[in-house]
């Protein structure tokens, strides 16, 4: 026994416990307490704290602390004053239930035990005072059944095969059915089961059961069920730590037609709207709502069935929700004409319920608007941005892969991009499946209706391009093995071809056989109400990482205040580009290069236009080309195989050619006309032409090889080595904001330089800029305005930035990479071999390329902030990484001063209410810098 027990209160009475203090009483206990105190019919009862319980918990034997019995035994007497009943009095029983609750809420954790201190000296007494003999064997058997599965251990099977064994023997299918006999012929049996189970008689005396099953509580918080549980839900001690113990008189739902029990919710859960929403039960105890074994009616039927008490459940509810100010989700029991509430908790809803009651509750007064605003989880409102599988459908997946981009999405397969833009050019949906993707297949992504790959993390290629694009990604799904070749997959004995239909759902990353139908995204004007008052709050402003203008579009409908990022060199893989982009790179000389050039330009001018107009008065942010060229050449082993290939099409039919000759030769003179030839006029000089392509970029991508591409020959190393690549970009840039603003729209175009490390290099881009601006100004006779920047990714530039900031404008960090750099983790080596183990052992929190790391990375980026705007007070400063779209950098960006986030349109929303609750809540955030 501890021994500083006897100073410790350990159980407080409904009347007297705090109501706040979840911490210690539990959810549940505290709020019994808090409606007890508010004047609220709750049947009296005690709570026992959750100290008690971490005091139990930490003994040797698992002791109670010495005099917690005591206390109990004093809160029984007062029960027993106040109630005018008896614990184990055999004329008058004061009956019990009790019940588990942390501080956070835990379904399923534990089973509640009710009717304690039935024995067979009251069980005659109840009968006497009910007159209802199967109700009392009812609760006789009810009570030993569900204290010996808690109290005792005793699994449901020992109790459910006897139980149905008596149905079956008497022909009956409904528990409703069976008689007073029945129930005690039942009691009979499980007192049995009990004893033979544990080799001991049924506990008599009501202590003792009273003891059991404390002791069953606390010992259920380190069962297996709650620890997994709350490993899954994070759920740390800071936010729960043991349970409470709720020992509450029971109140009987099942005594006759007067008496029923329900549960309900404040206002439609699913909706949203504010009606009475519930179910009840005439003559019923409350699992039977629960359990689902006979079908309650909706709640506006009691209104005919009880009008008294239909009435005072309407004023329940709108006490409940006046006082707790949030929709609750409540119980309650009517005895005999008499309501009693139960238990009441905050209510759990869907996103869209969620945001209208934010809104109608601040409308209503009843919460203010940063209340409304705090309420709402940033991450839920993925739900509304993205179809959604039907939830009505329940077929099994056949695979599982990570959720790597939300939303859901049925399609053909097919096994290459090209494929796919054959197949969407033909009017067929289809999903793109890969083992993993590479930029050559963006023209795929466009096409395709989701993307799942078999390998690769949630910071795969994949999993960004598809984020990008908002559209449904399953990444590294390694139950499938993907054969290109063959353009099949399988998935264990089940093969897979081409045109077969999958679904996918990038929410929880499951893979479907067929087609199950979807329910479109709600962008409600709820929502854009309650996210128009966070932008009033915010000091961040959102932008978003765009590149297309159908991304823009979303961007700019999602409250977007501008593009962040736009990496150009997605534009360069679209299929009509991406020839010239090829011609680019073989170029044999600079004018060779320049011509090609010269050809993309008017295309980039083009995307430019489009993306300003969309975006105009709001800046966009276009990126300079990033990454190593060789990225825009297929890999050598496949131009090995495609010349392979030619070169055997090109001899069969050469040989096919050569023996129509020869049959022409033998055919008699008559009938001399010609046969066939495979290969049309000219056919023989297109294949060359196209295997000498080919050959001429095998020995380039040979050139080009890298032993590490990622920290290679790319960013603003390439600008410098192929001058002509930037200026032709730049002089886009430029021409495009000159004829933007001709045609009358606002545009405020910025320039970014990837992958910085000197400053050299950025004033060497802009002087590159700086002469493109004096032609352009002097072409278009206008006065140009835009801002020149740098991204921040490279841990030089962090140390550098007092001097980078002396030429730059603004400065965007790349956390990908600056993640990477810092960590010298590579993003996709790190997530395929050791980060989840990382994870699972705790050696690092939070995969770092998902969740900014706030203590390295986000140092070094507090440090360039504060270096930067040393040198520049006016440095704009952003973040446009994979991490600026969560909540939880958002935060810490907002700390540290940035000006903006930008994120993929379909995270705008998110941001922006991340953003206000980043500054609603500023000072609570406690990190060291
Ligand atoms: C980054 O590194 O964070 C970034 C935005 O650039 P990218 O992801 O294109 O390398
Ligand atoms: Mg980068």
């Amino acid at each position: 026994m501890t021994d500083h027990a006897s100073t410790t209160t350990y159980v407080y009475s409904f009347k007297e416990g705090n109501g706040k203090n979840k911490k210690l009483l539990g959810g549940k206990g505290a709020n019994l307490c808090e409606m007890t105190q508010i004047g609220i019919n709750v049947p009296p009862g005690f709570v026992i704290s959750t100290e008690a319980c971490l005091s139990y918990l930490d003994t040797h034997n698992h002791d109670l602390p010495s005099d917690l019995m005591e206390q109990v035994r004093k809160q029984i007497t007062a029960l027993e004053k106040t109630t005018g009943k008896g614990f184990g009095d055999a004329e008058n029983m004061l009956l019990l239930s009790v019940r588990s609750g942390s501080a956070l809420s835990m379904p399923g954790m534990m089973d509640t035990i009710l009717n304690l201190g039935l024995n067979s000296k009251t069980l005659p007494g109840l009968i006497k005072q009910t007159g209802n003999e199967r109700f009392a064997w009812d609760a006789y058997r009810r009570f030993i059944q569900l204290f010996g599965k808690v109290a005792l251990g005793i699994s449901d099977e020992k109790f459910d095969k006897p139980f149905d064994l008596i149905k079956k023997r008497e022909g009956l299918t409904e528990d409703t059915e069976l008689s007073a006999d029945h129930f005690r012929e039942i009691s009979d049996i499980f007192l049995e089961v009990i004893r033979n189970e544990t080799g001991k008689p049924f506990p008599e005396d009501v202590y003792e059961q009273l003891q059991l099953s404390i002791k069953a509580v606390f010992n259920s918080w380190m069962g297996k069920r709650a620890i997994d549980y709350r490993r899954e839900f994070k759920i740390t001690t800071d936010m729960a730590n043991g349970t409470a113990v709720n020992i509450q008189t029971m109140v009987f739902g099942n005594m006759g037609d007067d008496c029923a029990t329900g549960v309900g919710f404040t206002r439609n859960p699913g909706t949203g709207e504010n009606v009475m929403f519930g179910e009840f039960l005439i003559n019923a105890q409350g699992e039977d709502v629960v359990a689902g074994i006979r079908t309650p009616k909706p709640v506006h039927e009691l209104e005919q069935d009880m009008p008294q008490m239909y009435r005072e459940l309407v004023a329940l509810r709108d006490r409940l929700e006046g006082h707790y100010r949030e929709v609750q989700d409540y119980e309650y029991t009517i005895e005999k004409g008499v309501l009693f509430c139960l238990q009441t908790r905050d209510g759990k809803m869907n996103a869209a319920a969620r945001v209208r009651t934010s809104l109608e509750m601040a409308n209503e007064e009843l919460i203010t608007r940063d209340q409304a605003l705090l309420r709402v989880d940033p991450e839920e409102l993925e739900q509304l941005l993205h179809p959604r599988l039907d939830p009505e459908s329940k077929q099994m997946p056949i695979a599982q892969g990570l959720p790597a981009s939300p939303g859901a999405a049925s399609g053909q397969i097919v096994f290459d991009a090209d494929r796919a833009e054959l197949s969407r050019d033909d009017g067929i949906e289809v999903i793109l499946v890969r083992e993993e993707t590479k930029p050559e297949d963006i023209h795929g992504f466009f096409a395709a209706e989701g993307v799942l790959t078999s390998r690769g993390g949630k910071t795969s290629h994949a999993a960004v391009v598809a984020r990008g694009m908002g559209k449904p990604c399953v990444a590294g799904a390694e139950g499938i093995e993907v054969d290109v070749e063959k353009h099949m997959a399988r998935i264990g004995d089940t093969v897979l071809h081409e045109g077969d239909m999958i679904t996918i759902d990038g929410a929880n990353g499951n893979v479907y056989l067929g087609e199950i139908d979807t329910v479109p995204p709600r962008f409600s004007d709820e929502l854009r109400t309650l996210l128009s008052w966070a932008d009033e709050i915010a000091e961040l402003k959102i932008m978003s990482n765009a590149d297309t203008i159908d991304s823009a579009t979303q961007a700019s409908d999602y409250g977007a205040m501008g593009i962040g990022l736009c990496r150009t060199e997605r534009m360069f893989n679209a299929q009509d580009r991406l020839p010239l982009v090829i011609d680019m790179i073989l170029a044999k000389d600079k004018l060779d290069r320049q011509e090609a050039l010269d050809r993309l330009r008017p295309i980039q001018r083009g995307d430019f236009k489009d993306l300003f107009k969309v975006m105009s008065p709001r800046p966009v942010t276009i990126r300079l080309l990033d990454p190593p060229i060789h990225e825009f050449l297929p890999s050598e082993k496949q131009l090995e195989h495609e010349i392979e290939h030619l070169q055997h099409l090109k001899d069969t039919v050469e040989g096919v050619n050569d023996l129509m000759n020869t049959m022409q030769l033998l055919r008699r003179e008559a009938d001399a006309k010609e046969l066939p030839k495979p290969f049309a006029p000219g056919g023989r000089e297109l294949v060359d032409a196209a295997i000498a392509k080919k050959q001429q970029m095998l020995l380039k991508v040979r050139e080009l090889f890298e032993v590490n591409p990622m920290l290679g020959h790319r960013g603003v190393r390439l600008g410098i080595t192929y001058p002509e690549i930037y200026e032709m970009q730049v002089r886009a840039v430029l021409e495009a904001a000159a004829e933007c603003s001709k045609e009358g729209f606002d545009v405020q175009p910025e320039i970014m330089v990837p992958q910085v490390c000197t400053g050299q290099e950025l004033l060497w881009v802009k002087n590159i800029v700086d002469q493109v601006r004096i032609d352009i100004e002097a072409k278009y006779d206008t006065k140009l305005k835009f801002k020149f920047g740098s991204m921040i990714e490279v841990v030089r530039a962090c140390m550098r930035a007092g001097r980078l900031a002396e030429i730059a404008d603004f400065f965007s960090f790349g956390t990908n990479d600056l993640t990477q750099s810092s960590f010298s983790f590579s993003r996709e080596d790190a997530e395929n071999k050791f980060l989840p183990l990382y994870e699972e052992n705790n050696i690092l929190e939070d995969n770092p390329f998902e969740t900014l790391d706030v203590k390295g990375v986000g140092r070094l980026m507090d440090i360039t902030v504060k270096w930067g705007r040393k040198t520049n007070p006016d440095l704009k400063v952003g973040i446009c990484g994979e991490q600026g779209g969560h909540p939880e950098s958002i935060r810490f960006c907002h700390r540290i001063g940035l000006n903006y986030v930008s994120c993929s349109a379909p995270r705008v929303p998110i941001a922006r209410l991340a953003a206000a609750q980043a500054k609603l809540t500023e000072k609570d955030y406690l990190t060291d810098l």
